[in-house]
């Protein structure tokens, strides 16, 4: 390895970030190693199994105007395993029946969200007059100006004329879900982002995709094939413990411009992980690799302790501990019958935030049944994350039955829970500037991660474009080398790349009790609860 030839990128971390980084990388005719700390690929989206039954971690969604990660899906032949509605729709419930629909029109935006806000029957007549007062001011704002980084989300509404009813009933339907932190508490500049891009911009820009297959085979089996299948070495549980830069040349590499890392693993990578036709001449006993330049796409937490000295200045570094971190709590609820015929729902006046309909994704009903799976994600569920899954049931089966009035009859047959303690970043005010650029004072070390500075929200599509954006900088400062020179691209749409390969699920059992589902501190419930929720 490192001999002449392409330039052989390490890329550190397996989630979206580092998955898109390393086909971006490979696609261009680098040498690409993967090196994820994990069993498995797809990092924060992940599945496991239970008892037979698929469960993602944590649900998520994305919208039309998520341009980056709808071209990653692309590129792995999942377009149509992650469809988006044909318009915006969204069914707002609440305890005793009431119920509202936020639907879109045609009409070009920010016009084709009017007409449900005009009829939004959980505001006054009074609040609904005054909802486009802030819709209208938000255009103006520049989310790039750091002054805005300054204010919280909540203030900036209740400056504009939404008082606290209109923040929880609307507001908080949308930004707390995106930003994972209690509306009000939100940077006034990534809520700019979502309500700009999402509600005020194309009129499809908000049209939600709702993945139909397990996150792990949308992702991390399918991510694994393609890189597969373009020729880079996947190396799972493969976690880093440092990386060395060492002087140019030293490694034999082929690079005139960069020194070159040395990249040490904690323990030896396993020969049976890695690609089978792929080239690397690593030694796979070996519990270190050099490479010509690296992409470290790994948490923040993590990132500052690998981050070599000299990369960055250490107050940079050490602010990164600011972005904090927040938990996203995912309860899942099995009836013996079918409760709601919709596919997904919003909630006003309930501690549900959204629920989903996962009976199908699952597999739940395989062979035969009527059962419903229902999934409730709570963001900013700093309230939830520590409470015993028995008490959660005690608050959430019966607030499930205020909204869906079929589950007053109904059976749960099972109730667990899913916690990702550190789902995100905290998205609060002053967090702006703690977001790094990809570039470092190394040439060839760069970063990505939806928590590096993307301009969006820490979501999937932020990961994508950081993966993109990192390899871009690569370009750019790195490496000159031919197979850099090509990579990446300005446009952070597909690349058209066109693999297709779906591979079964590398999920683990929940069953003996916590799960790790590949983030620091995330679990599944006790088996205690898990099995006091059987009947
Ligand atoms: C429950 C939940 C719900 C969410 N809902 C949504 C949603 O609806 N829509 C949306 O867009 N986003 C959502 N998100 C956010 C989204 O999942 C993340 O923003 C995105 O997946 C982050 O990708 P990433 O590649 O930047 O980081 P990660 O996914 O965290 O990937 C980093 C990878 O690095 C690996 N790693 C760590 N240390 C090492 C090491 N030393 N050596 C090697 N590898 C290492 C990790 O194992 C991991 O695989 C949600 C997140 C959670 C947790």
């Amino acid at each position: 390895m490192n001999g002449p030839g392409p330039p052989h990128v390490a890329v550190i971390g397996g989630g979206l970030a580092g998955i898109t980084a390393a086909i971006a990388l490979a696609e261009s005719g680098s040498q690409v190693t993967l090196l994820e700390a994990r069993p498995r690929l797809g990092g924060a989206t992940c599945s496991f199994s239970r008892d037979g039954l698929v469960v993602d971690t944590g649900q998520h969604v994305f919208l039309g105007c998520c341009t980056a990660y709808r071209g990653l899906l692309a590129q792995l032949g999942m377009t149509a395993h992650a469809p988006l509605q044909r318009r915006f729709d969204v069914t707002v419930l609440a305890p005793g029946g009431r119920r509202a629909r936020l639907r879109r029109t045609a009409l070009p935006g920010p016009l084709h969200m009017l007409p449900a806000l005009a009829r939004y029957s959980f505001l006054s007549l009074a609040e609904r007059a005054v909802v486009s007062r802030p819709a209208l001011a938000m255009r103006g704002l520049d989310p790039g100006d750091p002054a805005l980084d300054a204010q919280r989300f909540g203030d900036w509404l209740a400056a504009h004329g939404q008082d606290e009813r209109s923040r929880r009933a609307l507001w908080d339907l949308f930004t707390v879900s995106a930003l994972n932190i209690a509306g009000d508490d939100a940077s006034l500049t990534l809520a700019a982002t979502v309500v700009k891009t999402g509600l005020l911009g194309k009129n499809n820009a908000a049209d939600i995709g709702v993945p139909a297959r397990p996150l792990g085979e949308l992702h991390g089996d399918a991510g694994g094939a393609h890189l597969t299948a373009l020729g880079a070495q996947v190396h799972l549980n493969a976690k880093v413990t440092a990386i060395e830069p060492i002087p140019a040349g030293r490694h034999g590499g082929n690079a005139a411009t960069a020194p070159g890392f040395r990249i040490r693993l904690a323990r030896p990578v396993d020969p049976a992980s890695a690609a089978p036709d792929a080239t690397d001449t690593q030694d796979a006993a070996a519990a270190e690799l050099s490479a010509d330049a690296v992409v470290l796409a790994v948490p923040h937490e993590v990132a500052a302790r690998l981050i070599p000295p000299g990369a960055l200045p250490p107050a940079t570094v050490g602010g990164w501990a600011g972005l904090g971190a927040s938990p996203i709590v995912n309860v899942h609820v099995i009836y013996d019958r079918p409760v709601t015929d919709l596919p997904f729902a919003a909630a006003v006046d309930s501690p549900v935030q959204w629920v989903f309909d996962r009976t199908a994704i699952s597999g739940l009903n395989r062979t035969s049944g009527q059962a419903q799976y229902l999934a409730i994600s709570l963001s900013a569920a700093d309230e939830y994350v520590d409470v015993p899954a028995a008490q959660l049931r005690e608050q959430f089966v019966p607030a499930l039955a205020g909204l869906f009035p079929a589950a007053r009859d109904a059976t749960v047959t099972e109730f667990f829970v899913t916690r990702e303690r550190r789902a995100t970043f905290r998205q609060v005010p002053g967090t702006a500037a703690l977001r790094p650029k990809p570039g470092t004072h190394l040439p060839g070390l760069v970063l990505a991660g939806a928590w590096t500075d993307t301009g969006w929200p820490d979501t999937m599509e932020g990961a994508v474009r950081s993966g993109l954006s990192a390899v871009i900088e690569l370009r750019h400062t790195g490496l000159s080398a031919p197979g850099l020179s090509g990579a990446g691209s300005s446009d952070t749409g597909s690349s058209g790349a066109g693999f297709s390969r779906t591979g079964s699920s590398q999920a683990g059992s929940s069953r003996t009790g916590y799960v790790d589902s590949g983030l620091p501190g995330s679990e599944v419930n006790a088996p205690a609860s898990t099995m006091e929720g059987r009947q």
